[in-house]
């Protein structure tokens, strides 16, 4: 195992330019000002989105998944600020943008999924209204062309008889329906970034699935770049080109799916995969709470919980990241899978006994997106 290259990435320095990233975040911290005093949500995060990729951040509630994503999409307002790092869009740092430069950059380049599609559409206006508005924004188009437009979309992501549908409102959709309205919504700015957090938590399993597949479809399509936010290794054997595994506010492991999923390096990472339907921990999640953001133990964040624990794991920093495995040419640019755990600095060989421990199960793919996998019945964050 090699020390991880120090540009934060996982990707190699020297990466051309055909493989920049459509979004680049390095070492985020984001905080927040409470009564009790400064709670840090997001501590030292970095990793790419290229085009037509998507990256899933996967990790139990309040490891900062959402605090990540809003401090991309510029949603994260007083008490929360960002403190320290870049978000870099198209190689503009956000973080350094007017609050008016920001509302373009989020508005042109940068579309927002939530969790619950109701808070996302107003109940007083059609969908189509709602569509052709988000479209008249970006578009300088006739309301027959922004119409057509609206109708297209409603289309495409799968709503039947859509000019019939277009002058309907949202509580006559149902729940997956109205999901997908947002999604229209969003996909009518022609976002190059889709940020979308627990899209398809609130739903039902079959539904889950369908807009799952509605979203790999459309990225294909548009070859969008996709930041996706969940706490189900299901969805994300489903969806995910790379993983980001969040805890305590920090990566734990990183690395492509396939390879993190069926050779999961952290403990963390492989304890989430035992809450996976039919394996050890599916009833009773991992045992012990996630870190108080306020007071994050000190070592590594995940020690209190962690039965490979040694000494050095519960003094100093976060241990570096170690790359592990190797780097893979993806089609979506340079790929390494590094992980933040001292039993992989290349000296230590407990790497290879703490590897075949729990998770030699077979990797989530087989498994119907979203019937658990919650890391103890967590839902959404
Ligand atoms: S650094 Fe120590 S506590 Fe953290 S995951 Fe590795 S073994 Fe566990």
């Amino acid at each position: 195992m090699t020390r991880a290259n120090g540009n934060g990435t996982g990707a190699p320095t020297a990466a051309s330019a055909s493989d920049r990233p459509v979004l680049s975040v390095r070492d985020l911290r984001t905080e927040f000002d409470t009564d009790g005093g400064t709670l840090t949500a997001v501590d030292g995060v970095s990793f790419d989105v290229h085009a037509g990729e998507t990256v899933c951040l996967v990790g139990e509630s309040g490891c900062g998944k959402t605090v990540t994503c809003e401090s991309v999409t510029g949603l994260s307002t007083p008490p929360g600020r960002i403190t320290d790092g870049t978000v870099r869009f198209h190689g503009t740092d956000l973080v350094q943008c007017s609050d008016r430069e920001l509302r373009g950059v989020r508005g042109d380049g940068i579309a927002h999924v939530f969790q619950n599609p109701q808070g996302a559409l107003d109940p007083v206006y059609s969908v189509g209204a709602q569509i052709t508005e988000a479209i008249h924004i970006h578009r300088d188009v006739s309301e027959r062309a922004a119409r057509d437009r609206a109708v297209d979309l409603l289309d495409r992501v799968g709503i039947p008889d859509p000019s019939a549908r277009f002058d309907e409102y949202p509580h006559e959709f149902s729940g997956g329906m109205q999901q997908r309205v947002a999604i229209a919504v969003a996909l009518a700015a022609d976002p190059d970034l889709l940020v979308a957090d627990e899209p398809t938590t609130a739903l039902d399993v079959t539904i889950q699935a369908s807009v799952l597949s509605l979203f790999r479809e459309l990225q294909a399509e548009r070859e969008m770049a996709t930041l996706f936010v969940t706490h189900d290794l299901g969805v994300v054997a489903e969806v995910a080109d790379r993983v980001v595994v969040m805890y305590g506010g920090k990566v734990m492991e990183r690395g492509p799916v396939g390879e993190v999923l069926s050779d999961p390096a952290h403990p963390y990472t492989r304890a989430l995969l035992e809450c996976l339907p039919g394996r050890g921990a599916a009833t009773t999640g991992i045992p012990g709470d996630v870190p108080d953001p306020a007071d994050p133990p000190r070592g590594c964040r995940f020690h209190p919980r962690c039965p490979h624990a040694v000494d050095a794991c519960r003094t100093g920093a976060q241990p570096p990241r170690f790359e592990v495995g190797e780097t893979a040419a993806d089609g979506h640019g340079p790929s390494t899978h590094d992980v933040s755990c001292v039993h992989y600095d290349g000296e230590d060989t407990r790497a290879d006994e703490l590897r075949r421990d729990p998770g030699e199960t077979d990797p989530p793919g087989e498994r119907v997106a979203g019937d658990g996998g919650t890391a103890g019945g967590e839902r959404g964050e």
